[in-house]
């Protein structure tokens, strides 16, 4: 089986209504779309999560003439080519457009076959898995704490919230969402690195009285001497790795001891091989692995598809902002019930570019 196309694709959908966080607002929802044909006729997708007309570049200039003709089963071959330069490029864009190659090869190689990627890659450990609602974003105190308690009444025992605007704002959401929720369900506070390590610290303090769950990225990615003073101070889990690339930049992240849940996003840290790899580097360092899923529902089913086949995963990060393209971009309708998502059957990652997409497409 050989490769003869590869085409880059910008989705994007404006929002009505920003998502905010600490410090960046998202006015709509884009990504980058890789969609790699084989010669007998077989369509793949994969996305990258970052820069998407950067990501798009990179696909279409740069890994297009190193696939094409290419047996899309050699997935590992196919990883180092992209990978390894003359100068290196280990973090970012770079990354996430390998990510997006590397999916849509998986997606190639289950419908080749005729069985969903989980299959490929340790088989079926589980077929549903617990979800968060995520996420509420920066709103009002009443907007945030009513919001929380939805998702907890229509069944789902984690929800998590974006502050991270400091004080007079962040400790009165937190408790508003606390009391909200009541004490049977659980909170998670994103802060999208938005503390410095002083403010990290003393923020520790109200989110230990409110008992959250874990605390995410309360710095910025590359302070990871941060981190491991703030774990050291606190008995609150930290969560971190949705900025975080391969393999290497886990390794220095568990070496440190800089978290207790590892969130690599399949979409940036180099596929799903990758984040497979990083899962398992995560459960020899008792570091929980939590990807981070926030964007399609391409790269949604390929999270699925890897927590299903992986132990040391737990936690599935589900989209409920209803802002996301994500229903019509899978084969079939994802099944959530009682809090729980359950893993798509069907060949490959379960996805397709039909007509309902074509609209977002640039
Ligand atoms: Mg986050």
């Amino acid at each position: 089986m050989k490769i003869e196309s590869v085409r880059a694709f910008i989705l994007k959908k404006p929002l009505d209504k920003p998502l905010a966080t600490s410090k960046a607002e998202l006015r709509e929802r884009g990504t980058a779309i890789v969609q790699i044909k084989t010669e007998d006729g077989i369509e793949g997708l994969g996305e990258g999560v970052g820069v998407p007309n950067v990501i798009k570049e990179i696909v279409e200039r740069n890994f297009t003439p190193m696939l094409i003709g290419e047996d899309p089963f050699n997935i590992e071959r196919l990883w180092r080519k992209m990978f390894q330069r003359l100068y290196w490029e280990p973090k970012g864009a770079w990354v996430c457009a390998i990510s997006a190659v590397e999916m849509a090869l998986w997606d190639i190689v289950g419908k080749a076959l005729d069985v969903p990627v989980y299959k490929l890659i340790g088989g079926l450990y589980r077929d549903r898995l617990e979800a968060y609602a995520s996420d509420i974003f920066w709103d009002d105190v009443e907007e945030m704490a009513k919001r929380a308690a939805s998702f907890v009444n229509q069944g789902f025992r984690y929800v998590k919230c974006h502050i991270g605007k400091g004080f007079g704002h962040d400790e009165v959401r937190v408790r508003a969402m606390r009391k909200a929720i009541g004490n049977d369900a659980e909170l998670m506070v994103d802060i999208n690195c938005g503390y410095d390590r002083p403010t990290a610290i003393k923020f520790a303090e109200v989110f230990e009285e409110n008992e959250v769950f874990w605390y995410e990225e309360p710095l910025p990615p590359f302070d990871l001497e941060g981190y491991k003073l703030l774990k050291d101070y606190t008995d609150l889990p930290i969560a971190a790795g949705e900025n975080e690339f391969t393999k290497y930049g886990f390794r220095d992240m568990f070496v440190k001891g800089a978290v207790d849940y590892a969130m690599p996003d399949l979409a940036r840290v180099g596929g799903i091989l990758e984040g497979k790899k990083v899962s398992a580097l995560a459960e020899s360092f008792n570091v929980v692995c939590s990807p981070h899923v926030f964007s399609t529902g391409i790269l949604l089913a390929a999270t699925l598809h890897l927590m299903a086949s992986t132990p040391g995963t737990e936690l599935f990060e589900l989209d409920t902002t209803g802002t996301g393209v994500i229903d019509e971009l899978l084969a079939e309708p994802l099944e959530v019930r009682d809090g729980y998502v359950y893993v798509p059957k069907g060949p490959g990652l379960g996805v397709q570019l039909g007509e309902r997409v074509k609209r977002y497409l640039v």
